[in-house]
């Protein structure tokens, strides 16, 4: 999987290929689709909700440049399974699921496989996770109408946030924003993605 669907794909941050080699996806599918774990596609997880595309988490993950000692938000906690890659490249991570039943079941992989620089949370990401702010990176596995205020708010200066765009529910781009020294945002566009949409007080309403 990472040297066809990733390394082969143009994906060249050699922290980011080793994680996603080192991380086990099957322990965070369910067990009818073990044989599709690999597959570069996204698996359902019950409630409605999918793990994400390998290739797209490594995109996502080395779209955030992290080096080691970064404090990361995650919106859209699902199965765990980004949650897990991103612990390997970063010194903490924060993740917010709003679906409580996702993130004790994601809780409970991570802590199976001794994963200790992650802790969930159950709330709305759309309203950040100030608690932990601010933070070096933030990234959004959901896709929402606009970037949430307070995730901006929430990011450090130089950190990186990647999140997929779209005025659409089901189409999104995915974009990267940097904070400048001013306070002011670059954005700059990296690829066109389908998540499952961001619903919340900044997102999509959630009936
Ligand atoms: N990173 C996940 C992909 C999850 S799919 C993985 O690796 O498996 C997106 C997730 O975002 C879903 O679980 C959905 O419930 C969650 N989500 C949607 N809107 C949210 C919000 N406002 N706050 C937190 N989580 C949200």
């Amino acid at each position: 999987m990472v040297e066809l669907d990733l390394a082969g794909r143009g994906l060249d941050d050699a922290r980011v290929l080793a994680a996603m080699a080192e991380v086990p996806r099957e322990a965070f599918v369910p067990a009818a689709l073990h044989e599709q774990a690999y597959a570069d596609q996204p698996l359902p997880i019950g409630a409605g909700q999918t793990i994400s595309q390998p290739y797209i988490v490594a995109l996502m993950c080395q779209a955030l440049q992290l080096g080691g000692g970064e404090r990361v938000l995650e919106i859209g906690t699902g199965s765990g399974y980004g949650a897990a890659v991103l612990a390997r490249l970063a010194a903490q991570v924060h993740s917010v699921e709003r679906i409580a039943e996702l993130a004790a079941d994601a809780q409970q992989k991570l802590a199976a496989l001794g994963v200790g620089n992650v802790q969930v949370h159950v709330g709305d990401g759309t309203l950040g996770w100030p608690d932990a702010a601010p933070y070096d990176a933030i990234v959004v596995t959901a896709g929402g109408p606009l970037v949430p205020a307070a995730l901006k708010d929430e990011l450090a200066p130089q950190g990186r946030l990647v999140m997929p765009v779209g005025e659409q529910r089901g189409w999104q781009q995915l974009l990267r924003l940097r904070r400048r020294a001013d306070g002011g945002f670059d954005s700059e566009t990296l690829a066109d993605v389908a998540f499952v949409p961001l619903k919340g007080a900044q997102g999509w309403p959630t009936s």
